[in-house]
């Protein structure tokens, strides 16, 4: 067979789909394994968004849509930002693609030259340092203590920034830490992009799932400088529909869009449409994420007092729907711990090592109490 490109050979896959991967199949085998493995809600979509996807059938909205998203979802978009943020854009601002992974791929391959270097925080997401490479850029990284819950101190965030430094990237609330950046840090990083003429990523897709705190973006301060990466999945439990977007100043979207423009076109239609109602649907939509935001509190305090009861250090996360624990009292190593947890307490968890939390595991609690409750009582009986 002919050889492949360097670029895939030395690309990983993820840990996290090899561990869900690991679970479904003890599940296949009737084995009952409880997954804490998922990064997507476990709700359905609302009801008013699955009826947008019937009508959009019914209206026969099958072809293709412009490459940057129907009008009518970029509009959406922009009054979106503008009732939940107070930001300002124009529909021209606005990039619809396939999740937000397309949407930080693309920003990636707009804005880096070969060599140019990424300031990120670990643990960080796994796909980041990835999506840096594929576009020819270098990640740099900065972590976060567990002492701190994962929040960065800026002072290694200034250190980390060199000559070569063309992005810093801020994802709060982060996976997989949970972590809410506070508003006055999130400023620190405005100003350090402002300073050194940087670009600014936030990845802001955990924008409604916030228990403590507030939500804030560099958007609001440094508009001219700042990408926002969003998207219909996490918040309004539309994984799988695939409809990300990005915005931000109109140059880096026009490239953004051409790029996509030759690679994979406009997202799908139905789900453009369905997305749409669930923007404008304003109360509906609040509805739904007060309900799932309550849930996921709850099994978030559930999980997280278990877990210190039992001796498994776990700072409380202000956001998102994971938590990362310590496991060195299992087994130092995470990917055994991890193991340890698969096959001898049926729990399904995701090992740090390619988030760069080496002794960590992930848990996400996108799933029902009593399964986080059912998890609590065979991670007590393995550790004893
Ligand atoms: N950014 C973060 C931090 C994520 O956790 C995810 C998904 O897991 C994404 C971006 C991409 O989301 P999407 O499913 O919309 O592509």
């Amino acid at each position: 067979m002919p050889g492949l490109a360097r670029r895939v050979t030395t690309l990983k896959a993820s840990s996290t789909v090899a561990f869900a991967g690991r679970a479904k199949e003890l599940a296949r085998q009737g084995i009952d394994v409880i997954a804490m493995t998922a990064g997507e809600p476990d709700f359905l979509p609302p009801e008013h968004v699955l009826e947008a996807a019937r009508e959009g059938i019914r209206l026969g909205l099958t072809k293709y849509t412009a490459t940057e998203g129907t009008g009518e979802l970029r509009e959406a978009v922009a009054a979106k930002f503008k009732r939940e943020n107070g930001l300002t854009y124009a529909p021209d601002q606005v990039l619809v693609s396939n999740g937000g992974k397309q949407t930080l791929y693309n920003a990636f391959m707009s804005v880096l030259e070969p060599g140019d270097e990424v300031v990120m925080v670990a643990p960080y997401w796994v796909s980041y340092p990835a999506q840096v490479e594929l576009a020819g850029g270098v990640p740099v990284v900065v972590t976060a203590s567990a002492a701190d819950g994962f929040v960065p101190d800026i002072a290694d965030v200034r250190k980390a920034i060199t000559p070569r430094t063309k992005v810093l990237l801020i994802n709060s609330p982060s996976n997989p830490t949970g972590a809410v950046y506070p508003p006055a840090l999130v400023g620190e990083f405005a100003e350090l992009a402002e300073e050194h003429d940087l670009w600014l990523f936030s990845d802001d897709l955990y924008e409604h799932l916030i228990y403590d705190g507030e939500f804030s973006t560099a958007a609001a301060l440094v508009p001219q400088r700042t990408l926002i990466v969003h998207g219909a999945s996490k918040g309004y439990a539309m994984t799988g529909w695939r409809i990300g977007f990005g915005v931000g100043p109109k140059p880096l979207i026009a490239a953004m869009t051409r790029l996509q423009g030759q690679s994979t076109s406009g997202a799908n239609s139905l789900a453009q449409h369905a997305t749409v109602a669930a923007l404008n649907e304003v109360e509906k939509t609040a509805a739904f994420q007060a309900m799932t935001r309550a849930a996921y509190r709850e099994r978030r305090d559930v999980l997280v007092a278990g877990l210190n009861r039992l001796g498994l250090p776990t700072p409380k996360p202000a956001g998102a729907f994971y938590v990362m624990t310590d496991t060195t009292s299992i087994d130092p190593d995470e990917e055994r711990a991890a193991i340890r947890l698969l096959d001898e307490a049926r729990v399904a968890v995701v090992p740090g090592t390619d988030f760069l939390a080496p002794g960590k595991v992930r848990l996400s609690y996108a799933t029902s109490l009593d399964d986080v409750k059912e998890a609590l009582r065979r991670i007590e009986a393995l550790i004893g």
